[in-house]
C-alpha cells in the first residue's frame, strides 16, 4: 500500500482549496480498498473528483481516492439495458458512452463534473432528469467491517439532491460500482425552456439523445462557471421548499417572487433569485462571493480557504433568512 503523507488537496478539489490529507491512497479496485481497510488509519474521507466538496481543514487520518474503473453492459432487454459502472468513472465520460452506444436516459445529466460513485449520493440531476429515474442498484462496502452491501434504489431513499448516504449511512459506506438501466427505445425530455431554445436555434426539429447532449453542454459551458478557471463546487445552495401558506405571504410582499408548485403541494423558490434579490450576486467579498452570472455558485477567486467561503455562506444564508424567513441549505458536502 503506497501512502501519500501530507499530500495536497488543491488539485482534487474543483473550488482549488488549498488544504492537505494527513495521508493519501488511491484505489483502483475493490482489493486496493480492503487492503486500506487493514491499515489502522482512521478516520477513512472517501475522495471522488471533489466537485461537491468544500474543505475547511486538513483532512486527518486517511484520504481514500477512488479510482475504480470499468463499465459494462450487465443484461439485454428487449427495450433497455443494464449496465455497470466503476464507481471511479467519470461521470461524463459514462454519458457519453452510453450515448456512443444509443442508450438514453442520461443525456440530460451531460458534463456534472465528478465520480459514478458520488452521483447516487446526491441524486445528481439537471435539466429535468434525476439519476434515480434510470438507477438500479450500487455495490458499496461497510466501512465498519468491510462487508461487501448491495442498496437497491429504495434502500437509497433518493430525494432532491439526496439519499441515504447524506443522511443515515453518511460517512459509512465506500460505493463501488453503480448499475443504470437505459433505454434503447429513447424519451426525450426537453422540457427545460433552455434546451428547447438551444435546439431551435441549431435548427434541430428531431431531436436525438446526441442532439440534447450537445444542447446540455452548450448551455452548461455558457452559464456555468469553469472549474479549471475559477473554483467552484456547482450550486452551493439547495434551492428551497415552502409551505403554500408561507409562499402566499412572501407573494404579497414580493409580488415577482419566481416559484414552482410541486407535486407535493410545497413551493420551490429558486436559491439564486433569493440570493440576486437579496444583492449578493456578483458581489466580491474578500477572496470569494456569489458568481456574476450565477448567485448559486459560490467561487474561489484564487486564494480562499475553505473556512472563508464557509463564512461567506453562512453571512448569505443570515441575511436571505432576514429578507425572506427562509433559511438556505448547503448542497455541498462541507468538510
Ligand atoms: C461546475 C459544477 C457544476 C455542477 N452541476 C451539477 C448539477 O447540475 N447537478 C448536480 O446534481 N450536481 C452538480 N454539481 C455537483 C457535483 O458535480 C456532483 O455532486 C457530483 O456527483 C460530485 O461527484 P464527485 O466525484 O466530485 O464527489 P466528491 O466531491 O468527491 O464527493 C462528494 C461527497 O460524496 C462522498 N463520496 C464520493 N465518492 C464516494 C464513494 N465512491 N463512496 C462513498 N462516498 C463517496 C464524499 O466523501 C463527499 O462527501 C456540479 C459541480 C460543479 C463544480
Amino acid at each position: 500500500m503506497q501512502l501519500k503523507k501530507n499530500h495536497s488537496l488543491k488539485k482534487f478539489n474543483t473550488f482549488g482549496i488549498a488544504a492537505k490529507a494527513e495521508n493519501f491512497y488511491s484505489v483502483q479496485s475493490e482489493s486496493d480498498f480492503l487492503d486500506a481497510l487493514k491499515s489502522a488509519i482512521r478516520p477513512l474521507f472517501i475522495l471522488g473528483g471533489g466537485s461537491n466538496l468544500l474543505l475547511t481543514k486538513d483532512v486527518k487520518g486517511l484520504v481514500i481516492k477512488n479510482e475504480i474503473k470499468g463499465i459494462k453492459i450487465e443484461r439485454q432487454f428487449k427495450h433497455c439495458v443494464h449496465i455497470s459502472a466503476g464507481a471511479g468513472e467519470n461521470w461524463h465520460e459514462l454519458v457519453l458512452w452510453c450515448i456512443n452506444k444509443k442508450l438514453g436516459g442520461i443525456e440530460n445529466l451531460s458534463l456534472i463534473p465528478g465520480t459514478v460513485g458520488a452521483a447516487p449520493i446526491q441524486n445528481i440531476g439537471a435539466y429535468g432528469v434525476e439519476l434515480k429515474e434510470v438507477f438500479v442498484k450500487l455495490e458499496a462496502i461497510e466501512i465498519a467491517s468491510g462487508k461487501k452491501k448491495i442498496f437497491w434504489k429504495k434502500d437509497c431513499q433518493f430525494g432532491y439532491r439526496e439519499s441515504v448516504f447524506k443522511q443515515k449511512e453518511k460517512g459509512n459506506y465506500f460505493i463501488t460500482k453503480v448499475f443504470l438501466r437505459l433505454n434503447k427505445k429513447h424519451n426525450l425530455n426537453i422540457s427545460y425552456g433552455a434546451i428547447k431554445n438551444t435546439l431551435k436555434e441549431q435548427g434541430i426539429k428531431k431531436p436525438s439523445i446526441k442532439t440534447i447532449s450537445q444542447a446540455v453542454i452548450q448551455i452548461r459551458s455558457s452559464k456555468l462557471p469553469d472549474p479549471a478557471k475559477i473554483g467552484n463546487s456547482g450550486s452551493f445552495f439547495k434551492n428551497p421548499e415552502i409551505s403554500k401558506s408561507q409562499f402566499k405571504k412572501l407573494q404579497k410582499q414580493f409580488p415577482n417572487i419566481v416559484f414552482y408548485d410541486l407535486p407535493n403541494g410545497k413551493v420551490k423558490v429558486p436559491a439564486g433569485w433569493l440570493i440576486e434579490q437579496d444583492g449578493w450576486k456578483g458581489k466580491r467579498v474578500g477572496h470569494t462571493g456569489a458568481h456574476k452570472n450565477q448567485a448559486l455558485v459560490l467561487v474561489n477567486y484564487g486564494k480562499a480557504t475553505g473556512q472563508e467561503i464557509l463564512q461567506h455562506a453562512k453571512r448569505i444564508i443570515d441575511s436571505v433568512n432576514k429578507k425572506f424567513g427562509i433559511k438556505l441549505k448547503a448542497e455541498v458536502n462541507v468538510y
